[in-house]
C-alpha cells in the first residue's frame, strides 16, 4: 500500500477478530498471561512487533513482544516474576520458566523538530528516545510497516496505522515514513531490512532499495558489537544464504566484510564465493536439523581468502615459516575485521586455533598426528578442512583419510597413522599408550 493510501487522519484500521486469522492457540501462554494481567490491571495491553507479523503470516513467533500503556513500575507491580531493564529504554522482562515475555511502555516518536527529548548525532542518528506516549505516538517509530501490527487482547482486533497487513499481505518490506530519514536514524535498519527481507522472503520496496544503496555506508557508525548482534541474527537463524544473497545484492555485504569482497574480486574469487555459500547453506542445514552452530566458523570462512593472501605475502617477504606466516596473517586480519564487527573473545580464540590447525591435516603419519584427531578443535577444524578440500585447496586422499580414521577402533587407527603395531593389541588403553609415546614423538611425523 503506498503512503497516500494510508489513513491520513492518523486512527488506525481496526481489523475484527473475523476478518484475520491470529488465534489465541498459537500465541504462548505466558504471553497471554501477561496480556490478560495487565488488562485486568486496566491497562491497555497489545502483543506487538514480529510476533503478529509471524502469526499473520501462520508462522511460529519465537518471541511474543507487549505493548502497554502501563509504565514500566506499573508493570513490575503487576508481576512478582518480572524485572526492569534498560537504561536507555526501560522495558520490563516477565519470566516464566525459560519464556521471557518482553513489555514495553508506549513510547512517543522521536522527531527531534517535534521532541525535545530526542536526540540526534550529526548523521541524525538517534541517540536517546525513552519518551512515553499512547500507541497512536508508539507506532511512528516502528521500522517496517509488518512490524507496526497491535494485536489487542481486548476483543482479539487487530489494529493497523500504516498499511501492514496489505504489505504482509503481498510480502512487502517497506519502511513507515520517509526512508532516507529512518535510515539515518538508525542505519542498523539497513541489516534488518536485509533481514527481514531474507527471512520472510519478501520484496522490499523501491523507495527502501533505493534509501539502502544511498546510505549502507553509514553501517560504519554503528558500534562494532551491535553489529555482531545483528550478525547472528542474519546468519544463525537458518536463513543464512539468504541473509548473504540479499547482502551482497544490495551492495551491503562490502561494507560489513571489505576485505572478503575484495576476496570476491580476485581471479580465483569464484571458489571463494563456492566456499561461502556452501558453508551458508551447511550452516542453514544444522540450524534445521537443530544441531549447533557457531558464528566463529562462518567467520573463518569469511576470512579465509584475505587471511590466506595475506599469509602468502609474508611468508614471501619476511622469514616466517607458513604456519607462522597464517598465524600472523590470521592475527592482522581479524583484527581488521573486529573494528567492524566486533566478535568476543570466547569466539575469536577458537577461529586463530581452527585456523592453525589447517597445515596439521597434510600430515598423516606419526603419533602427533594420531593425536590430532583428540585436539578440542579437531571437528571444527575437520568441517573446515572439508569444505576447502571442495574447493580443490585440499587433496580428496587427504580429505578422505582423515574422515574414514575417525571410524577406525584404536588399534586400526593407530596402523593408519603407522604408529602402536609393535605392541600387542588390546593389552593397554589406548589413550594411557598415546600419552606415554608422545613427547618423545612429538613433532616428529
Ligand atoms: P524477529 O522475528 O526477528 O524477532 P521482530 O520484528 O520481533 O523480528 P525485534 O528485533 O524483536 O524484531 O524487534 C521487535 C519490534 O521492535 C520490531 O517488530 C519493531 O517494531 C521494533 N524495532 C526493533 N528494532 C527497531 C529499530 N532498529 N528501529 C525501529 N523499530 C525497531
Ligand atoms: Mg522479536
Amino acid at each position: 500500500m503506498s503512503q497516500a493510501d494510508r489513513q491520513s487522519d492518523g486512527a488506525p484500521r481496526i481489523i475484527g477478530r473475523a476478518d484475520h486469522c491470529i488465534s489465541r492457540k498459537n500465541i504462548s501462554k505466558a504471553a497471554l498471561k501477561v496480556l490478560y494481567r495487565l488488562r485486568e490491571g486496566g491497562y491497555q495491553a497489545f502483543l506487538v512487533g514480529g510476533a503478529v507479523r509471524d502469526l499473520l503470516l501462520g508462522g511460529h513467533p519465537k518471541d511474543f513482544d507487549v505493548s502497554t500503556d502501563a509504565s514500566p513500575d506499573e508493570v513490575h507491580a503487576l508481576f512478582r516474576n518480572s524485572r526492569i531493564i534498560g537504561r536507555r529504554f526501560r522495558l520490563v522482562h516477565v519470566r516464566f520458566g525459560r519464556e521471557i515475555i518482553e513489555v514495553a511502555t508506549f513510547r512517543a516518536s522521536t522527531d527531534a523538530t517535534e521532541d525535545p527529548d530526542a536526540q540526534k548525532d550529526d548523521e541524525g542518528r538517534l541517540i536517546r528516545d525513552n519518551v512515553y506516549g499512547s500507541i497512536d505516538d508508539d507506532v511512528w517509530r516502528r521500522d517496517f510497516t509488518c512490524n507496526a501490527l497491535y494485536y489487542n487482547i481486548e476483543d482479539f482486533s487487530v489494529w493497523d496505522y500504516v498499511g501492514g497487513v496489505a504489505d504482509v499481505e503481498r510480502c512487502r518490506l517497506e519502511l513507515i515514513g520517509e526512508a532516507e530519514r529512518r535510515l539515518r536514524e538508525d542505519p542498523v535498519r539497513v541489516l534488518r531490512a536485509v533481514r527481514f527481507a531474507a527471512k520472510l522472503g519478501f520484496d522490499m520496496d523501491p523507495s527502501l532499495s533505493a534509501g539502502i544503496a544511498e546510505h549502507k555506508n553509514l553501517l560504519s557508525n554503528v558500534p562494532a558489537a551491535r553489529l555482531f548482534d545483528e550478525f547472528l541474527k542474519l546468519f544463525q537463524a537458518g536463513f543464512a544464504r539468504a541473509s548473504y544473497d540479499r547482502l551482497r545484492e544490495h551492495g551491503v555485504f562490502r561494507e560489513l566484510f571489505p576485505e572478503a569482497w575484495q576476496g570476491l574480486q580476485a581471479h580465483d574469487g569464484e571458489h571463494f564465493e563456492t566456499l561461502i555459500q556452501r558453508a551458508l547453506d551447511n550452516t542453514d542445514h544444522r540450524v534445521a536439523e537443530g544441531r549447533p552452530v557457531t558464528p566463529m566458523f562462518l567467520l573463518a570462512v569469511l576470512m579465509w581468502w584475505p587471511i590466506k593472501a595475506r599469509a602468502a605475502e609474508i611468508y614471501e617477504t619476511e622469514s616466517a615459516s607458513p604456519s607462522q606466516a597464517l598465524g600472523r596473517a590470521t592475527f592482522e586480519v581479524l583484527g581488521r575485521q573486529q573494528q567492524i564487527i566486533s566478535m568476543p573473545k570466547r569466539f575469536t580464540a577458537p577461529l586463530r586455533e581452527m585456523i592453525a590447525l589447517q597445515p596439521r591435516f597434510q600430515k598423516m603419519r606419526g603419533a602427533r598426528a594420531l593425536a590430532f584427531l583428540e585436539h578440542r578443535r579437531f571437528r571444527a577444524a575437520y568441517d573446515f578442512m572439508l569444505l576447502r578440500a571442495g574447493i580443490g585447496e585440499v587433496g580428496e586422499d587427504v580429505a578422505q583419510f582423515w574422515t574414514e580414521v575417525q571410524e577406525l577402533e584404536g588399534s586400526q587407527r593407530g596402523e593408519a597413522f603407522g604408529v602402536g603395531s609393535r605392541r600387542s593389541e588390546g593389552d593397554r588403553p589406548k589413550r594411557r599408550r598415546r600419552r606415554r609415546r608422545k613427547p618423545r614423538n612429538d613433532g616428529d611425523d
